[in-house]
């Protein structure tokens, strides 16, 4: 059995957010539900993270769990306050919030606040009274009806008990899974089958080097849009919630955190936190837009950020912002596809969009181009069409010897979408070199129109 590559566990997976005040034991349950394979996810030395998050199993469904203990770092001096403004920015992210309370302290006044404000967020929940081992706990956990939020579920985290449970409460309120990976022999089946999209706005970030120009492209888009929900006064959250509509529907803006924070910081600490502020927005995005100035080309510290986007396989778009302000406009796009091409040949063909954001000129390409990455991204090939061209690929070029043997290719299906992933069978495919896979890829992009994504290829040797 072939293992999939870490990268690919980081697609858009669904996002299961543990909230509620101190001491419930979110992260007891954290820990309960992520087990021994905890992997942290975006571990990348130097970035520091203020949230606690990590992929689990339940049920078979990947979830990327947020434990929102311990965020409150400007904490408004209210305990609801506190409560309200650590898990707004995770809340409004998450495809289900796991609402905890204490059932043996029983409700309080901040629990009771919390769950009216979590209504109004639209996000479904589901509301545990943890610490009910035992049994009285059982009994507290009634009153926990009383917030609105339907049936508790009465679990204890530190105990182990209900878990069972909880996993399969969980795993029925997730979005439907969209990627089923076909099991080797019956990948056939994959053919005409249709990609169940995660219901919801198709999420967005926003990301690039400080000075880009993503407060003002951010302010043109909701200009322009007509914005729906906003920073609430008297929050010290760098986070909102940002949601546009264009004629295909509803796009939510993931935040990146750091876009409002400029003026306490140098510029060293600046660039460090734009990539790190990157990093949490697109982990949580489908699609990135990387914005550039387009005056000062390309930086060594974009192909840093748009590596991390092709790593976590995000589809990206690329902003040439500040086109006013270039003069050969010819000579630069050029420039930049150039550098683009040579340093990025895993994102071939990726959108590249000029626009200026201060006046406006342009920006209106934006979301379309967003769009259709969006669709590329999700795109699935039929087996049959798969296999045809495969076929025309061997007969091109005869896969390599190995250790004096020529490897033995037998078939190819789509694992899944989002972004493209191959599953190529074969005789000791395993071993096949890169240069070979890097035909194959780029023979993908083309023949079935995947430009700018990432794309996945995956070996499985048969016998
Ligand atoms: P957090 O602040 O919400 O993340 O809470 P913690 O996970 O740190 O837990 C707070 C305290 O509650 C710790 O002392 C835990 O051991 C305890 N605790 C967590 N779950 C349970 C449980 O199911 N039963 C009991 N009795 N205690 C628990
Ligand atoms: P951020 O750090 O990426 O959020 O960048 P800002 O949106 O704060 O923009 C940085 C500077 O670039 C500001 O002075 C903007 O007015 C300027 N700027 C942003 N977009 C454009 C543009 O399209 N053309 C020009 N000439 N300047 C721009």
């Amino acid at each position: 059995m072939a293992k999939l590559p870490p990268a690919l566990t980081g697609g858009a997976l669904p996002v299961v957010v543990i909230a509620g005040r101190p001491n419930v034991g979110k992260s007891t349950l954290f820990n309960r539900l992520v087990g021994r394979r905890q992997a942290l996810v975006a571990d990348t030395p130097g970035v520091t993270r203020d949230r606690k998050e990590a992929e689990a199993q339940l049920r078979g469904r990947t979830v990327r769990l947020v434990d929102t203990a311990g965020l409150e770092e400007a904490a408004p001096d209210t305990l609801y306050g506190r409560m309200r403004a650590s898990s707004e920015s995770a809340v409004a992210q998450a495809d289900l919030v796991l609402f905890c309370i204490d059932a043996r302290a029983g409700i309080t006044p901040a629990d009771s606040h919390f769950a009216v404000w979590l209504r109004r967020q639209g996000r479904p929940v589901l509301l545990i009274a943890n610490k009910s081992e035992g049994r009285q706990g059982a009994a507290a956990a009634m009153e926990a009806y009383a917030l609105g939020l339907g049936t508790p579920l009465a679990i204890s985290a530190e105990h182990g008990e209900g878990l069972s449970d909880l996993m399969g409460e969980i795993a029925d309120r997730l979005p439907p899974e969209a990627e089923a990976a076909p099991s080797g022999d019956e990948a056939g089946d994959v053919e005409g089958e249709e990609d169940e999209r995660p219901a919801g706005p198709l999420r967005l970030a926003i990301v690039g080097r400080p000075n880009a120009g993503k407060s003002t492209l951010l302010n043109r888009l909701l200009g322009e849009e007509r914005m729906i929900t906003g920073p609430e006064p008297g929050l010290t959250r760098d986070s909102v919630t940002v949601m546009l509509h264009d004629a295909q529907g509803p796009i939510q803006l993931v935040d990146t955190a750091g876009l409002r924070r400029k003026a306490r910081i140098d510029d060293a600490s600046l660039e460090k936190m734009s990539v790190s502020a990157s990093i949490e927005a697109l982990k949580m995005a489908e699609v990135v837009v990387l914005t550039l100035d387009a005056t000062l080309g390309v930086h060594e510290q974009d192909l840093q950020i748009a590596r991390l986007i092709e790593r976590e396989g995000r589809c990206c778009v690329l902003a040439l912002n500040k086109w006013d302000a270039v003069e050969d406009r010819i000579a630069t796009r050029q420039a930049i596809s150039d550098r683009i091409e040579t340093s990025l040949a895993q994102m071939r063909g990726i959108p590249v969009v000029s626009f200026s954001a201060l006046t406006g000129a342009g920006v209106q390409k934006l979301l379309p181009v967003v769009r259709r990455a969006h669709d590329v991204w999700n795109r699935r090939v039929p087996t049959g069409a798969l296999n045809r061209w495969f076929e025309t690929m061997l007969e091109r070029h005869s896969p390599p010897l190995v250790g004096g043997r020529r490897l033995k290719l037998r078939y190819m299906t789509q694992a899944k979408a989002r972004p493209p992933t191959f599953i190529l069978f074969g005789t000791r495919a395993e071993l096949l070199p890169e240069d070979y896979q890097r035909y194959l890829v780029n023979g993908l992009r083309e023949t079935f129109d995947l430009p700018g994504t990432p794309i996945r290829l995956l070996l499985r040797g048969t016998r």
